[in-house]
């Protein structure tokens, strides 16, 4: 039977989250209200978020684009991003998307692996992009959205190409298996992945919006990614507007005051961050919360990386509220396994997977591990918003594939009742004195400590025990390093877990390196480490 969602076979994601709303009769409901970083507000409609993408996607047809060809957006947090994106989408143009703080080097390698035909950008970007134009053959169109024309640089004026674009599109018939959205990779572990997804995704994308997140027509819901990477596409754009669902979007960055002020002020009512977010939140002064009344908020969501179990007693304390932690990946284009409302929550487990899921732990070999013993988290194919491809890589694909399972790259435990427990990615799993440690457990064990604001644990070479746990430790303003801080880390670490996973150095430092999408970048801790060379930091946050 077909889906509720594809109405005649159209699986047009750009088709379902725009006209579709508006033929069902919720095109004047309230789409997005956007917030700009001065706390100017705008309200868009499904209508507005048709026709603009309708002008988007003839701006683009009128270009010479048409199926298959690559377009990127390259914006901050902006309503033309969404217009670009699902414009491009409703004229089977695959849309990357590009975090706006990415250097010339991280440009060069997306457009470039790809072999992008256009891209739509912002002035005050241009001095990233246009350095690098000249390597990039076959970039032909350059639309600047707050510029004019400029024949020299060869620029076109967003503002122009608009005027002349049609508010009338007729999105062709588009199938599930059309090639979608492109993201590359965070590059967590090594250098960016194009994984491009289909637009048969929206499926699985709306299904965990309404099942996972819970979302119905009279919610307001914020998604705090932005769009360069999966869940900002997924769950900022897709999985909501896909079932006519309004957001709140903001353009600014974290700021503890303002981000509680938009969940009360707006009445926020499903809230979808990050640990890393979550974790700023608890540095901050209580102060801050003792003021605001969350009275509207129904559920926090978080995703990306693990969840620490004192962030969630943190968020019941402080903010009255259940953290649900989501796990997916890129990859995996939607939610996997999760924590959600109706579901008791085990602080630290991942949860269990999404009706339709069918995860396995493997060994090696592609045995099926006993509960209770870790091993390679792997998913069942095919489901529906399963990534297509890496792009220029079908290699690099297929050898995700192995024992008749997708193997998502991270180790995990499953308990005797099915809930789902990440142990770390494969690569960051620690071999101590025949031991096996996951860093998050480490992690959340140093997290617990008053003193300590942030932590990343590595595992580093060692002659007596294969490997050593190196803890890199970022201290609270008001507190300063000393040998008896030092001591007292270790003795909580080993009263709290046990003695195995207690570091064997620490290492104070200011900050712990993250990704753009928040998540603690071990492999780069680990080259500082060792002195070696950290390889492709394109996605780092500095
Ligand atoms: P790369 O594959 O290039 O190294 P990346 O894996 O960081 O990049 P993403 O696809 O954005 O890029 O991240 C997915 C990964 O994030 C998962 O494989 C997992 O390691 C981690 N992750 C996501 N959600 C969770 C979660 N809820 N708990 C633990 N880990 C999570
Ligand atoms: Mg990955």
């Amino acid at each position: 039977m077909a889906h509720p969602l594809i109405r005649n076979n159209q699986h047009n994601i750009g088709h379902i989250c725009t006209t579709q709303q508006c033929l069902e009769g919720r095109g004047a409901n309230l789409a997005m209200r956007w917030v700009d970083s001065q706390g100017t507000r705008i309200d868009y409609s499904f209508e507005d978020l048709d026709r603009e993408s309708n002008r988007f996607a003839n701006l683009l047809s009128n270009l010479g684009f048409g199926s298959g060809d690559i377009f990127f957006t390259f914006l901050p947090k902006m309503p033309e991003q969404f217009f670009a994106f699902l414009g491009a989408l409703k004229l089977q143009v695959i849309c990357g998307t590009m975090f706006s703080n990415f250097g010339e080097e991280a440009l060069l390698d997306r457009l470039g692996d790809s072999g992008a035909k256009g891209i739509i950008t912002k002035t005050s970007l241009l001095k990233k992009l246009l350095p690098i134009r000249k390597r990039l053959p076959d970039l032909q169109y350059v639309i600047v959205v707050d510029g004019d024309d400029d024949p020299d640089l060869e620029l076109l004026s967003y503002r122009r190409l608009l005027a002349e674009a049609s508010p009338d599109f007729l999105t062709p018939l588009t199938q599930a298996d059309t090639p979608s959205v492109l993201h590359y990779t965070s590059g967590s572990t090594g250098k960016p992945k194009g994984v491009l997804h289909r637009h048969g995704s929206v499926v699985l994308q709306s299904l965990t919006a309404r099942e996972v997140l819970s979302l119905t027509h009279e919610d307001l819901f914020w998604c705090t990614a932005d769009p360069g990477w999966v869940t900002g596409t997924s769950y900022g754009i897709i999985g909501p507007w896909s079932l006519g669902v309004p957001q709140l979007h903001y353009g600014g960055g974290y700021d503890a005051k303002v981000w509680m002020q938009l969940l009360e002020q707006e009445k926020v009512t499903v809230w979808y961050s990050a640990p890393t977010a979550l974790r700023m939140l608890m540095r901050e002064d209580t102060s801050i919360f003792a003021s605001v009344k969350l009275s509207s908020l129904r559920h926090i969501f978080s995703v990306g990386e693990p969840l620490n179990p004192e962030v969630i007693s943190w968020a019941q304390k402080v903010l009255n509220h259940e953290v649900y932690d989501t796990w997916f990946q890129t990859e995996t284009g939607a939610i996997m396994i999760s924590n959600r409302p109706g579901l008791k929550i085990r602080p630290g487990s991942m949860g269990k997977p999404v009706p339709g899921i069918q995860p396995a732990i493997l060994d090696d070999t592609g045995k099926h591990q006993e509960t209770g013993i870790q091993g390679n988290l792997c998913l069942k194919p095919d489901w529906p918003s399963m990534f297509v491809t890496y792009l220029n890589n079908e290699k690099k694909y297929q050898e995700r594939f192995q024992h008749g399972f997708y193997h998502t790259g991270d180790t995990a435990v499953q308990d005797s009742d099915g809930y789902y427990w990440f142990m770390g990615r494969n690569d960051d799993i620690i071999n101590t004195a025949g031991h096996l440690v996951g860093p998050f457990e480490v992690e959340s064990a140093l997290l617990e400590m008053e003193e300590i604001a942030e932590s990343g644990v590595i595992g580093a070479p060692d002659e007596l025990m294969f490997e050593k746990i190196v803890a890199f430790v970022a201290l609270h303003p008001r507190y300063t390093p000393s040998p008896e801080l030092e001591l007292k880390i270790k003795l909580h670490v080993a009263n709290k877990g046990s003695s195995t996973i207690c570091p064997h150095e620490i290492i104070f430092c200011d900050s712990v390196p993250k990704n753009k999408s928040g998540k603690i970048m071990r492999r780069v801790l680990r080259a500082k480490y060792l002195g070696q060379d950290p390889g492709d930091i394109s996605t780092m946050d500095f």
